[in-house]
């Protein structure tokens, strides 16, 4: 019997495990596939994540998961008028297989107990625990006191539990041998919808100009993606030489007022899985903030299941609040956000 089974090793799962074991509590953090894996992702780590991943893993983040050019200055937006408004902050530059594998491997040193290749399928709630049914090897019943679900955002647990399916924003990104007439110490993000129904990106990695777009659905991304590159080779100078690969993914649609689902009782959701997902680089320390506060809550009233969820909904308010602030200002940057300026 574990005090808590963590389920999901990014960065929200990898932060609450830490946290829990950091206080002596039994954990098992189990994570669907073998680490390090891939996620679709920028990759920026803004100066508020670098702060997090210090206070809440006691480490400064090591210059081998960092990609060239390591050091990220700060963000670049085009506004739906084609306006730029530059946000200079110094931050790193990181590859997520590698940052991942390394916060996990930041939780197991503290004492939580790590398992990769393994999915959780399913929980069902006993009354003083709950059982996750795992599939690894075959397929194995673990309990414990409390599950903490960090799966990301399209979360098949979830939605076992609460029903409804997930309200979600396509991706596509190519990773690119060529040229272009940009710093690649920022991150650049185009909000004009022509260009994509949601927002597109362009960033360096490891010398890759690497090309992105979102669309609510996947019927218009390639499209978008092709309008995408001819503007920035007509705006940027972008020469592409050769492709190297191109990634699909799947992001949470953050919705107006930015509903939030903490769960309750004994089976609580942090990071994307609860709906936390601040836009402008700040998926990550959304993550870890909220992975952390939910493991302080378990540990705070471990023996109290009833007063669990309004402890970590009450911690997370302010990010709640944050979350939703910084969401109000993407709205006013394109029209294409308007909804998200709704009260
Ligand atoms: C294209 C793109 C670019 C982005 N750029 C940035 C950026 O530059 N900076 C930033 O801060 N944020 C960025 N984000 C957002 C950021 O990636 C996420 O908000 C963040 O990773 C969420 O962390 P998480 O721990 O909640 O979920 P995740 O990072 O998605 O981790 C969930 C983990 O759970 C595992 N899992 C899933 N199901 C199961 C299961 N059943 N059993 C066991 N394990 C399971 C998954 O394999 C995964 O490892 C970007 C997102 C996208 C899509």
């Amino acid at each position: 019997m574990y005090d808590v089974i963590v389920v999901g090793a990014g960065p929200a799962g990898s932060a609450a495990a830490a946290t829990l074991a950091a206080r002596a509590r039994a954990v098992l953090l189990v994570e669907k596939f073998h680490l390090p894996r891939n996620k679709s992702c920028s990759g920026i780590l803004i100066r508020k994540t670098l702060g997090l991943v210090e206070s809440c893993f006691g480490e400064t983040v090591p210059g081998h998961v960092t990609c060239a050019p390591a050091e990220n200055r700060g963000m670049v937006f085009t506004d739906d008028r084609g306006r730029e408004y530059r946000f200079e902050q110094p931050g790193l530059n990181i590859w997520r297989s590698g940052f991942d594998h390394w916060l996990a491997g930041r939780a197991a040193a503290r004492g939580a107990r790590l398992i990769d290749g393994t999915a959780a399928l399913a929980c069902e709630t006993g009354p003083d625990s709950v059982s996750v049914v795992m599939r690894g090897g075959g397929l194995v019943t673990e309990r414990a006191r409390y599950v903490l679900n960090c799966e990301g955002g399209v979360s098949a647990l979830r939605r076992k539990l609460t029903g409804g399916r997930p309200d979600v924003v396509q991706t596509v990104q190519c990773f690119c041998e060529g040229r272009i007439e940009l710093d690649p110490h920022y991150f650049y993000a185009y909000l004009q919808p022509e260009l994509s129904g949601y927002d597109a990106w362009f960033n360096v990695k490891d010398g890759q100009l690497v090309l992105g777009v979102s669309a609510p659905g996947a019927r218009g991304l390639p499209e978008y993606h092709r309008r995408f590159l001819a503007y920035m080779a007509q705006t940027h100078g972008l020469r592409i030489e050769r492709e190297l690969r191109r990634e699909k993914w799947l992001m949470p649609r953050v919705r107006p007022g930015c509903p939030v689902d903490t769960g309750g009782g004994r089976i609580l959701f942090a990071g994307e899985t609860a709906g936390f997902l601040n836009p402008m680089g700040e998926g990550i320390s959304a993550a870890i903030e909220s992975g952390r506060a939910a493991a302080m809550a378990i540990d705070g009233h471990f023996d109290r299941p009833d007063r669990v969820g309004d402890a970590y909904r009450e911690a997370t308010r302010e990010l709640h609040g944050y979350m939703a602030r910084q969401w109000r200002f993407v709205a006013r940057l394109a029209a294409t956000f308007a909804e998200m300026g709704e009260p």
